[in-house]
């Protein structure tokens, strides 16, 4: 059984074609030939996932019931498992096993998921390469010499390399579909509320929310379809209706409208020349299959990027107060004192990109320093929220690029830390303003490096978001390419 589509896993396992155990040493195998160039998997829980198959396959009487039935699906490693580590990528939490499944893991595998396995990721979700994971780096199975992109990295580089067929991650500024992007597959991040945050690591509150990834559109559908709506556990997860995301595909473009913001995607403003080849001959795409193409502008666009950067390392900061040795992972041994216990163990257990922005969170939140920095970066974000739903009063969709490079090579931007950041450029705006948004495969560069079109909706209106990225997809064929030789 092909690792490709969980929709055609579920149907070959329900029709007794194959079994979930089968399908889940497949995975496994596949895994183990694989992982070791890669580096997408921290943690491997093949026992785990054999038994939990096994029982999948003795509960006959709900097969028709369960729409992941033996799906093994891969988590980024700061999704809590119960009983199975839980690093975020860091040091400090090396070692830690979470008592307590996080609600969309738990929904996956109510549905009939079977998880393989942790992946790697930046620590704590901040990067955009995965470099910054404190066990080495993810490569992208496209290009080894270059990264899958990041933060969840190794779920986007998993997808790719067909070892799972759908994972999850965690998208704050874009570390779901720029991973996504540079990895050729399809990465959603729904508007924010509408997948809870219970048992997701907190990074930045206020932005981050969890998305799947997958080869198809559609097998993305079916992930948030049981994962999204609301849970007791996370109050700031919406009470909305869930809709029906899998229905929504119905192949049709004609009438909606897509706005693209031409100056934010032109030469100037620094985007690959492939990129926007790709880019442009995608609106082609869409215009043919009926969508009315228009012109929006996105005035405070160019601000994006630095309210970002302020918003997310302010609540950084202080979401990660709660690692000071006492509470959870790791302790320095030793210390005299309390204070230095504290110091020698954030000393030890953060990496430097994590200190980095526990220092920027922690000025631009000082007494002397928060109406310039915070408050200002809030008002700002305001007035980017409001740019989106003006443009989105106007057009259904908005349409840009999702990375403005192609997967770029390893510690090339290890150094700078600014260029580092400017691989959100086109992502980060949805997270501020709350929106869904997907990352599709578009094209690819010359070196064949995958290229992605990125479509944001309205907020609650993934329906529309997926319907015509299905469309896209079933109207092209970058998305059944894979990596060459796997
Ligand atoms: N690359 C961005 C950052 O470093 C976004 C990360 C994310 O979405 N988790 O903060």
């Amino acid at each position: 059984m092909p690792l490709d589509s969980a929709r055609a896993i579920v149907v070959a396992v329900r029709r007794g074609e194959t079994s979930a155990v089968e399908v889940c040493r497949t995975a496994l195998s596949r895994i183990a030939a694989v992982n070791p160039a890669l580096n997408a998997f921290h943690t491997i829980s093949d026992e785990r996932a054999l038994a939990q198959a096994a029982a999948l396959d003795d509960r006959r009487d709900e097969w028709d019931r369960l729409p992941l039935l033996g799906v093994p699906v891969a988590l980024k490693d700061n999704l809590c498992t119960r009983g199975l580590k839980t690093t975020a990528g860091s040091r400090i939490l090396e070692h830690y096993v979470p008592p307590y499944d996080a609600t969309a893991v738990h929904r996956l595998v109510a549905a009939g998921a079977v998880v393989v396995g942790k992946t790697n990721c930046d620590e704590f979700a901040m990067g955009s390469s995965t470099e910054n994971s404190a066990f080495g780096p993810t490569r992208n199975p496209w290009a080894p010499g270059r990264t899958p992109g990041g933060s969840s990295g190794g779920s986007a580089a998993a997808v790719a390399a067909r070892m799972v067929p759908l994972a999850l991650g965690s998208d704050t500024g874009g570390s779901i579909r720029q991973p996504a992007a540079l990895c050729g597959v399809v990465g959603l991040k729904p508007t924010y509320g509408r997948v809870s945050r219970y048992g997701l690591l907190a990074f930045a509150s206020s932005l981050d929310q969890i998305g799947p990834f997958a080869t198809s559109v559609a097998d993305a559908a079916v992930a948030l379809q049981v994962m999204a709506g609301p849970d007791p556990r996370d109050a700031t997860c919406a009470a909305a209706p869930v809709g029906d995301f899998v229905g929504a595909l119905n192949g049709r473009v004609g009438g909606v409208k897509i706005g693209v913001p031409r100056a934010l995607v032109s030469e100037e403003a620094g985007v690959d020349p492939e990129i926007r080849t790709t880019f442009e001959q995608s609106i082609d795409t869409l215009r043919q299959l009926g969508a009315e193409i228009v012109d929006v502008a996105l005035p405070h666009s160019a601000h994006a990027i630095p309210v970002y950067y302020l918003v997310a390392t302010a609540e950084a900061s202080s979401n990660l107060a709660r690692y000071d040795g006492v509470r959870y992972g790791y302790r320095a041994p030793d210390a005299a004192a309390l204070g230095e216990m504290y110091d020698r163990t954030r000393d030890a257990g953060f990496g430097p990109e994590v200190k980095r922005r526990i220092l920027l969170g922690t000025y631009v939140l000082s007494a002397g320093y928060y109406d310039a920095y915070y408050l200002k970066a809030q008002q700002v974000r305001t007035l980017i929220r409001r740019d989106y739903e003006i443009a989105l009063d106007a057009v259904d969709l908005i349409a840009m690029p999702t990375s403005p490079t192609p997967a770029f090579g390893l510690g090339e931007r290890m150094d700078d830390p600014l260029q580092m950041y400017l691989a959100d450029v086109f992502t980060v705006a949805a997270n501020l303003a709350g929106l869904p948004s997907i990352s599709i495969p578009c094209g690819f560069t010359e070196a064949w490096l995958p290229c992605s079109l990125q479509l944001t909706g309205r907020a609650m209106d993934e329906a529309t978001v997926l319907r015509v990225a299905d469309a896209f997809e079933r109207a092209t064929t970058f998305a059944r390419e894979r990596p060459n030789p796997l």
